[in-house]
């Protein structure tokens, strides 16, 4: 490489630790309210905020935690929480968030595969903590997120954060390491093989709260009152509890009650203006709107994410509730955000239902994605909304190689494979086909999960809709739809199977569909098709069906 003419602008390296203390001395008095285990709001602000995570880190220090050491949280949305965030990422160390909703063992995996040093946890943890910390032996300490020791803790090596946030002082150093080093881990759920650890780095945290806070994406504003739902432990917490601080945004955080009732108590008690979660939240925010004949009034935009964003969702937030649904698509490899499907000029100036098919597409790249599909071969597929393949992806946010891996996770070309099949339209909106796994390939033709779910959760007594691969003798995998009524409703396999017709292909119709009382949910509150495989992948062999040819359409 040839040496450029250097440039003589100020070394301002990108580092988390930047984010809070911009807040603090511009929008110290901003608010962050945070919905405590009794159910009462605390009320902070990030003036205090940023005292109490530098007293933290003074803590994290004098327990001899150095920059690179891992520190393992296990907690919900919380005030606490955040100033754990910046307290371990202020010194360079690493804050590694554990999702509580994971079986025991892969929780023991993950904690001993990133070596945790110190873990963090709420006290409603407690129990599971109890059960997974004798497998975790080089865990040296556990912090209870609360202001009191839960009555269960064990007393050695066991404090409360309050506590030990309270004996230290808040003068302290941050920043002053390289802008590359790590911030934050995270593990992908595993759906195939072990978890996999994704290690983000200041700079890609802190690059992907710019890229998500353009006005095209995100839009966040220091205006803004926002309800991050989605829990900090799910892919960075979809970077809300960084982009609210750097542009100012009061900050909402809900805890652990994120049912219909108490969501929507806080949306219009604190004002909220943008809140994000996974599909599975809202349907239950919406049932219980629907129900109770509840309107929110501040709410002006949702994010919709994680999976795909049924229709008859999109719209009942735009028509009944006056929402602008904004749908994004992302994985915890890309910190989390991929695309938004914010209009472009050429689709701003579409109409209602024209524009509306754009708006439920995954989206478009922001600023600092790049995404390409290709076929098995590896050859480029044309972006004309009709040619799918494996939706590939680079950028300043991407994963490179998973933490403790011998060899990158990218191509010769540097992009990441997403295991998503999508195509691309000309105007550059992507459609996510299927996860590559889920897709059901009947006869050798590919049927998409993903459409049927989102057409069967439009009928008014879905509240949610799974399709799986089941095993067929004949065509190998059929579609099985698997529905939960919402309550107090009814409807038979018949009336599903009618509601479909004529919406896709016949021989895209499901070959059985299973009324069921629980839905299961993953971990991060997405439908669980590993479990739901598990459970009725032979349906159809039990069942003795043949199903319809795959050419009769
Ligand atoms: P995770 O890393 O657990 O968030 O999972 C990422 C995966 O979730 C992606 O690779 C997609 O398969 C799926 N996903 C995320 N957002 C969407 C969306 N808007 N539509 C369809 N699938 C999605």
């Amino acid at each position: 490489m040839s040496a450029a003419l250097p440039g003589f602008m100020q070394d301002w390296p990108l580092t988390l630790d930047r984010v809070l203390e911009h807040a603090a001395r511009w929008h110290g008095t901003r608010e962050i309210v945070s919905r405590e285990a009794d159910g009462s709001l605390a009320r902070s602000s990030y003036a205090a905020v940023y005292r109490r995570a530098r007293q933290f880190s003074n803590a994290l220090r004098a327990g001899g935690i150095a920059p690179g050491d891992r520190i393992a949280t296990l907690a919900m949305n919380g005030t606490r929480h955040v100033e754990a965030w910046f307290g371990i990422m202020g010194i360079g160390a690493v804050c590694h968030t554990v999702n509580p909703r994971l079986f025991d063992e892969q929780l023991v995996y993950m904690i001993n595969h990133a070596a945790d040093r110190w873990l963090l946890a709420d006290a409603m943890f407690a129990p599971l903590v109890a059960r997974i910390l004798p497998q975790c032996p080089q865990v040296e300490r556990v912090v209870w997120l609360g202001a009191d020791l839960p009555p269960s803790a064990a007393p050695a090596a066991v404090v409360d954060f309050d506590s030990l946030v309270e004996a230290y002082p808040a003068e302290c150093r941050w920043g002053d390491f390289d802008e590359q080093s790590a911030a934050g881990l995270c593990y992908t759920s595993g759906t195939t093989g072990e978890p996999k650890g994704v290690l983000y780095s200041h700079r890609s945290n802190l690059l992907h709260t710019l890229f998500m806070t353009q006005s095209d994406v995100l839009g966040v504003r220091a205006s803004d009152v926002l309800l991050p739902v989605v829990p900090m432990f799910h892919a960075n917490g979809w970077g809300v509890a960084f982009a609210a601080p750097l542009v100012g945004a009061k900050l909402v955080l809900p805890g652990a009650r994120l049912d219909g009732a108490s969501l929507f108590e806080l949306l219009e008690s604190e004002g909220v203006t943008f809140s994000a979660a996974v599909p599975t939240v809202w349907q239950a925010l919406l049932d219980f709107l629907t129900r109770e004949h509840k309107r929110v009034t501040t709410l002006e935009r949702v994010v919709i994410g994680g999976a795909a964003c049924p229709e008859a969702l999109m719209r009942a937030f735009r028509e009944q509730q006056g929402v602008e649904v904004v749908h994004a698509w992302g994985m915890t490899e890309m910190s989390p955000l991929g695309t938004i499907s914010n209009p472009n000029g050429a689709v701003a100036q579409l109409e209602g239902e024209a524009q509306l098919q754009y708006r439920l597409s995954q989206g478009r790249v922001p600023f600092g994605v790049d995404m390409r599909i290709v076929d098995d071969t590896g050859a480029l597929q044309p972006h004309d909304g009709s040619a799918s393949g494996h939706l590939q992806v680079r950028g300043g946010a991407v994963v490179r190689r998973y933490f403790r891996a011998s060899a990158d996770a990218v191509d010769a070309d540097g992009f990441f494979d997403t295991g998503d099949i999508a195509s691309i339209d000309a105007a550059g909106f992507m459609r996510i086909v299927d996860r590559a796994k889920d897709l059901v390939k009947s006869g050798g033709e590919w049927i998409s999960s993903v459409e049927l779910e989102g057409l069967a959760a439009g009928h008014p007594a879905a509240m949610y809709a799974a399709v799986i691969a089941a095993r067929d003798r004949k065509w190998g995998e059929r579609p099985l739809l698997i529905v939960k009524l919402r309550p107090g409703m009814a409807a038979t396999r018949e009336e599903f199977l009618a509601f479909l017709k004529g919406r896709v292909a016949d021989w895209w119709l499901p070959d059985d569909v299973l009324i069921v009382e629980e839905m299961p949910l993953g971990a991060t509150g997405k439908l669980d098709k590993k479990r739901l495989r598990a459970l009725y992948g032979d349906h159809l062999l039990r069942a003795g069906s043949a199903g319809p040819s795959p050419c009769s359409s």
